[in-house]
Protein backbone atom coordinates (compact mmCIF):
# COMPACT_ATOMS: atom_id res chain seq x y z
CA UNK A 1 0.00 0.00 0.00
CA UNK A 2 0.91 3.48 -1.09
CA UNK A 3 1.06 5.73 2.00
CA UNK A 4 0.01 8.91 1.08
CA UNK A 5 2.33 12.40 1.80
CA UNK A 6 -0.71 14.16 3.70
CA UNK A 7 -0.60 11.42 5.66
CA UNK A 8 2.61 11.11 6.65
CA UNK A 9 2.74 14.84 7.71
CA UNK A 10 -0.32 13.70 10.00
CA UNK A 11 1.41 11.81 11.58
CA UNK A 12 4.24 14.24 12.18
CA UNK A 13 2.23 16.36 13.72
CA UNK A 14 -0.84 15.31 14.77
CA UNK A 15 -4.33 16.96 14.92
CA UNK A 16 -6.25 15.17 17.12
CA UNK A 17 -5.83 16.82 20.23
CA UNK A 18 -4.72 14.74 23.38
CA UNK A 19 -4.90 11.47 21.98
CA UNK A 20 -1.44 9.73 20.37
CA UNK A 21 -1.10 7.80 17.29
CA UNK A 22 -3.13 4.63 17.73
CA UNK A 23 -4.05 1.61 15.77
CA UNK A 24 -7.73 1.94 15.06
CA UNK A 25 -7.91 -1.98 15.28
CA UNK A 26 -6.30 -2.56 18.94
CA UNK A 27 -6.20 0.69 20.26
CA UNK A 28 -2.26 -0.08 20.24
CA UNK A 29 -0.27 3.61 20.69
CA UNK A 30 1.90 3.94 17.66
CA UNK A 31 3.75 7.19 19.03
CA UNK A 32 7.10 7.37 17.66
CA UNK A 33 6.64 3.74 15.73
CA UNK A 34 8.74 3.84 12.54
CA UNK A 35 5.91 1.31 10.39
CA UNK A 36 3.12 2.10 9.31
CA UNK A 37 2.24 -1.40 10.56
CA UNK A 38 0.86 -1.92 13.88
CA UNK A 39 3.17 -3.96 15.43
CA UNK A 40 0.72 -5.74 17.34
CA UNK A 41 -2.04 -6.95 15.43
CA UNK A 42 -0.50 -5.74 11.76
CA UNK A 43 -3.36 -3.67 10.72
CA UNK A 44 -2.14 -0.68 8.44
CA UNK A 45 -2.55 2.77 9.87
CA UNK A 46 -4.48 5.20 8.38
CA UNK A 47 -4.15 8.65 9.67
CA UNK A 48 -7.76 9.58 8.09
CA UNK A 49 -9.61 6.40 10.02
CA UNK A 50 -7.09 7.47 13.14
CA UNK A 51 -8.55 10.93 12.97
CA UNK A 52 -11.67 9.54 12.62
CA UNK A 53 -12.03 7.42 15.84
CA UNK A 54 -9.61 9.87 17.78
CA UNK A 55 -12.37 12.89 17.16
CA UNK A 56 -14.91 10.21 18.20
CA UNK A 57 -13.63 9.65 21.17
CA UNK A 58 -13.11 13.13 21.96
CA UNK A 59 -16.58 13.93 22.02
CA UNK A 60 -17.27 10.74 23.83
CA UNK A 61 -14.73 11.61 27.04
CA UNK A 62 -16.55 15.33 26.48
CA UNK A 63 -19.83 13.89 26.83
CA UNK A 64 -18.49 11.85 29.94
CA UNK A 65 -17.16 14.77 31.47
CA UNK A 66 -20.26 16.66 31.36
CA UNK A 67 -22.53 13.37 32.77
CA UNK A 68 -20.20 13.48 35.33
CA UNK A 69 -20.28 17.06 36.52
CA UNK A 70 -24.14 17.24 36.39
CA UNK A 71 -24.62 13.57 38.42
CA UNK A 72 -22.27 15.87 40.60
CA UNK A 73 -24.75 18.40 40.85
CA UNK A 74 -27.35 15.67 41.30
CA UNK A 75 -26.18 15.13 44.99
CA UNK A 76 -26.89 18.72 46.05
CA UNK A 77 -30.33 18.29 44.55
CA UNK A 78 -30.51 14.77 45.77
CA UNK A 79 -30.03 16.64 49.30
CA UNK A 80 -32.48 19.58 48.53
CA UNK A 81 -35.25 16.81 47.89
CA UNK A 82 -34.61 14.79 50.82
CA UNK A 83 -34.66 18.31 52.99
CA UNK A 84 -37.67 19.31 51.32
CA UNK A 85 -39.77 15.86 51.90
CA UNK A 86 -38.50 15.96 55.74
CA UNK A 87 -40.18 19.47 55.48
CA UNK A 88 -43.57 18.54 54.23
CA UNK A 89 -43.62 15.82 56.94
CA UNK A 90 -42.75 18.34 59.49
CA UNK A 91 -45.50 20.68 58.17
CA UNK A 92 -48.02 17.69 57.83
CA UNK A 93 -50.90 20.40 59.28
CA UNK A 94 -49.72 23.35 57.02
CA UNK A 95 -51.05 24.07 53.43
CA UNK A 96 -46.66 24.43 53.16
CA UNK A 97 -47.25 20.38 53.12
CA UNK A 98 -48.23 19.69 49.59
CA UNK A 99 -46.07 22.40 48.22
CA UNK A 100 -42.86 20.67 49.72
CA UNK A 101 -44.56 17.31 48.38
CA UNK A 102 -44.30 18.73 44.98
CA UNK A 103 -41.06 20.24 45.28
CA UNK A 104 -39.52 17.18 46.73
CA UNK A 105 -40.84 15.16 44.22
CA UNK A 106 -39.68 17.33 41.23
CA UNK A 107 -36.31 17.11 42.82
CA UNK A 108 -36.41 13.02 42.63
CA UNK A 109 -37.39 13.35 39.29
CA UNK A 110 -34.16 15.72 38.37
CA UNK A 111 -32.38 13.04 40.82
CA UNK A 112 -33.78 10.37 37.98
CA UNK A 113 -32.51 12.10 34.58
CA UNK A 114 -29.13 13.40 36.15
CA UNK A 115 -28.21 9.81 36.81
CA UNK A 116 -29.36 8.21 34.03
CA UNK A 117 -27.33 10.50 32.27
CA UNK A 118 -24.30 8.35 33.64
CA UNK A 119 -25.41 5.50 31.95
CA UNK A 120 -26.27 7.09 28.64
CA UNK A 121 -22.97 8.05 27.60
CA UNK A 122 -20.35 5.22 26.53
CA UNK A 123 -17.96 3.99 28.41
CA UNK A 124 -14.10 5.10 26.63
CA UNK A 125 -11.23 2.11 25.79
CA UNK A 126 -9.26 2.01 29.15
CA UNK A 127 -6.30 3.04 27.17
CA UNK A 128 -7.60 6.55 26.55
CA UNK A 129 -8.87 7.67 29.64
CA UNK A 130 -5.79 9.33 30.76
CA UNK A 131 -5.54 11.65 27.56
CA UNK A 132 -9.73 12.40 27.80
CA UNK A 133 -11.52 11.60 30.88
CA UNK A 134 -12.35 9.41 33.48
CA UNK A 135 -14.94 6.79 33.02
CA UNK A 136 -18.74 7.50 33.59
CA UNK A 137 -19.50 7.92 37.22
CA UNK A 138 -21.82 4.95 37.08
CA UNK A 139 -21.66 4.40 40.88
CA UNK A 140 -23.11 7.89 41.76
CA UNK A 141 -25.83 7.61 39.01
CA UNK A 142 -26.54 4.56 40.38
CA UNK A 143 -26.90 6.60 44.43
CA UNK A 144 -29.07 9.52 41.84
CA UNK A 145 -31.48 6.48 40.61
CA UNK A 146 -31.82 5.00 44.46
CA UNK A 147 -32.80 8.69 45.69
CA UNK A 148 -34.37 9.66 42.98
CA UNK A 149 -37.11 6.78 43.17
CA UNK A 150 -37.74 7.13 46.38
CA UNK A 151 -38.14 11.27 46.22
CA UNK A 152 -40.38 10.58 43.36
CA UNK A 153 -42.23 7.31 44.95
CA UNK A 154 -42.97 8.94 48.58
CA UNK A 155 -44.99 11.76 46.86
CA UNK A 156 -47.94 9.12 46.92
CA UNK A 157 -47.78 8.54 50.71
ZN1 LIG B 1 -3.28 -2.91 16.12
Amino acid sequence: MVIEKHELSRLAAPKAGPIPPFCVGCGYNLKGAVSTRCPECGRTFVAREWEAKAAELARDGAEIREANEWANRGLYVALAGVVLTALRFVLLASCLSDVFRMLGALCGVACLFLGIGTYRVARLPEWVTEELAPQPNRDLGAVLLVIGLGLAGIVFY
